[in-house]
């Protein structure tokens, strides 16, 4: 018999869509455009964006372009946004061709509603670009809560609502939970409190995600089903390379990535594709846990 699931959560980035892809095309077209513009080595335009990234904790900055040294050298006094437009515009162009769901994502998140199964997405990835996401892939709404930690502070609101529609940024139907700022992946307390937060139980809760060491242990230590999704791991593809070229992680995290395998954590379920959970479990309506309780002892 399939066990009872009414909590679905789900990790955003390389489980529902290839997030590595569609950081690695723009950040590649982007950087390409920044080296024609500028005529500085990519190598030293690396080493500057490596500890951009690292000041602000993310490896997707939106204000990159302006905060790297030597292109204020080179251009004193100079509006970067519009001398390196460019390179902005390459790094959108490259975006949008490559947004899209992974197959069968879409589907399977709706059939999973349909059920009235809870769905909460649980992300590393700032509000910022996790909203934008969201909305463009058409996941507000499908997502019932997203988690995700609040954003870097931003150069100003005036500059961001210039370059980016503040609709674009908002989520009309998902409900949006902020994490706690330097809490991050594993944390099964964390993990147990989204359960709990929902009013959830963890017997009826399953975790799907693509990282057997940030998502896959994180919920085998709170005691959720761990539903690994293999088919999105990235870090053995050679493009991977750039994104530890320039990451803001942690030598010691980019490592273990490295090194772990399937023979240090055992995923309990595996996916080959997103759908394969409709064969795994049975969704059910969720009832908060309180609730059933209370239905209990009215009954007694
Ligand atoms: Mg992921």
């Amino acid at each position: 018999m399939k066990p009872k699931i009414n909590i679905l959560i789900t990790d955003l980035d390389n489980t529902l869509f290839d997030w590595f892809q569609i950081w690695h095309q723009s950040f590649t077209a982007m950087l390409g455009e920044i080296g024609r513009i500028s005529g500085i080595p990519t190598e030293v335009l690396k080493t500057e964006i490596k500890t951009v990234h690292e000041t602000h904790g993310t490896s997707e900055y939106a204000f990159l372009i302006e905060e790297l040294p030597s292109l204020r050298v080179k251009h004193p006094g100079e509006d970067l946004k519009v001398l390196y437009e460019p390179a902005i515009l390459a790094f959108r162009a490259a975006r949008k061709a490559e947004l899209r769901l992974y197959p069968s994502v879409h589907e399977t998140l709706e059939t999973i509603q349909k059920c009235g199964a809870l769905i909460i997405g649980y992300t590393e990835s700032l509000e910022f670009y996790s909203t934008y996401r969201i909305r463009k892939l058409d996941l507000d709404g499908l997502l019932d809560i997203v988690y995700f930690p609040p954003d870097h502070d931003l150069p100003d609101t005036h500059e961001r609502i210039r370059l980016y529609p503040s609709d674009v940024y908002k989520l009309t139907r998902t409900k949006t939970c902020r994490t706690p700022k330097g809490e991050t992946k594993p944390n099964p307390t964390l993990l147990s409190r989204i359960v709990q937060d929902a009013g959830g139980s963890k017997d009826m809760a399953a975790y799907v995600g693509d990282n057997l060491m940030k998502d896959i242990a994180m919920a085998q230590r709170a005691g959720i089903k761990d539903v690994w999704a293999e088919y999105g791991v990235a870090h053995h593809r050679k493009e991977y390379e750039l994104l530890r070229r320039v990451t803001h992680w942690k030598p010691e995290s980019v490592q273990t990535e490295r090194n772990l395998s399937e023979d240090d954590v055992k995923p309990t379920y595996v996916l080959d594709d997103f759908s394969g959970l409709l064969t795994l479990f049975e969704f059910t309506q969720f009832k908060p846990v309180e609730a059933a309780d209370a239905t209990v002892s009215r009954t007694l």
